[in-house]
């Protein structure tokens, strides 16, 4: 039984992703669910939503500031670095967190070891949220490597006409390709170091094939990059490149961390929270 006396249990949602916004609006209090846009796939039809294992959580989401203009979540918004793993600890104590959840992007490795440590330490219960990878059908012609180095060492083999999706951050594994032409896709304009030879598409997700066609083919695309973020925004261009016949080097995702929980979506977390709360029964 809820007791009234006690305050709120307080989620913090490590963000960043479409996973996390929709937790975000699963859980907090009064929030409708905000709709994504079009063409990022919605839970199964006929599917009835998990509904949040509390009415009066309290949940919070942290964005590291990346974006100039992030997609803001329900509930409570916090930006910026905790300053490492003890940083991280010290606001889960200060800020009386109940329950931690890892819903950051299946590449941002740092961050998800930083929560793995902090969480043991403040002795509040971890999950990660992580989509499924994406995997390759009949027709596809892929290049699986373990990160953006071995990506860039892969590179001159293949093509010559680049679309890189890795993000602006990594643009600089690459800078040292000099002879091929490169298409980045990112949110924000890259900074130096980056390849001298490309042009840059600012635009973030969702994207249709159709796009990507038009992508793939006006700017004689032959070889596509991509890390495997297996997000459904962002899988129009494995279409794409499958229909185009264009090869596609994929960079495979760090793993989680030993010992943590993960889920695959955010129904999966509200049941694990749902879980952790009747264990602990009232404070
Ligand atoms: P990262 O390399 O794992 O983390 C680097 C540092 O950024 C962390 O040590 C932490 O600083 C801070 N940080 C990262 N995520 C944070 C968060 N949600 N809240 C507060 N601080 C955070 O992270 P990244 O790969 O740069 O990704 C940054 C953000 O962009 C994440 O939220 C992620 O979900 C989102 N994102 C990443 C990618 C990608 O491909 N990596 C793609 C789409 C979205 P302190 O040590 O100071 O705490």
């Amino acid at each position: 039984m809820p007791d009234a006396a006690r305050p709120p249990r307080h989620v913090l949602i490590l963000g960043g992703t479409t996973e996390a916004r929709r937790l975000a609006a699963a859980l907090a209090p009064g929030a409708t669910g905000r709709p994504e846009p079009a063409g990022v796939p919605e839970p199964a039809e006929g599917a009835e939503p998990v509904p949040s294992p509390e009415p009066a959580l309290r949940v919070t989401t942290s964005l590291a500031g990346r974006v100039a203009a992030p997609r803001l979540p329900a509930g409570e918004v916090r930006i910026g670095g905790f300053g490492g793993p003890e940083g991280l600890a010290r606001w889960l104590r200060e800020h009386a967190v109940d329950a931690l959840i890892d819903a950051t992007h299946p590449f941002a490795d740092t961050i998800s070891h930083n929560a793995a440590l902090a969480a043991a330490t403040a002795h509040v219960p971890l999950l990660a949220v992580r989509r499924p990878g994406w995997v390759p059908g009949p027709g596809d012609t892929w290049y699986q490597v373990t990160s953006l180095d071995e990506a860039a060492a892969a590179l001159p083999a293949l093509g010559s006409r680049i679309f890189l999706t890795t993000g602006r951050m990594g643009l600089a594994h690459f800078a040292h390709l000099t002879d091929p032409w490169f298409l980045v896709r990112s949110v924000d304009a890259p900074e130096p170091p980056h390849p001298p030879r490309m042009e840059v598409l600012l635009d973030r997700g969702p994207f249709t094939v159709e796009g990507e066609r038009a992508l793939l083919r006006t700017h004689r695309i032959d070889v596509l990059v991509t890390k495997d973020s297996g997000a459904a925004a962002t899988a129009a261009k494995l279409t794409a490149a499958r229909e185009a016949g264009v090869p596609v080097v994929v960079v495979r995702r760090p793993p989680v961390p030993d010992g943590v929980p993960v889920a695959a979506d955010p129904d999966g977390a509200v049941n694990w929270l749902r879980e952790v709360f009747s264990e602990a029964g009232s404070h």
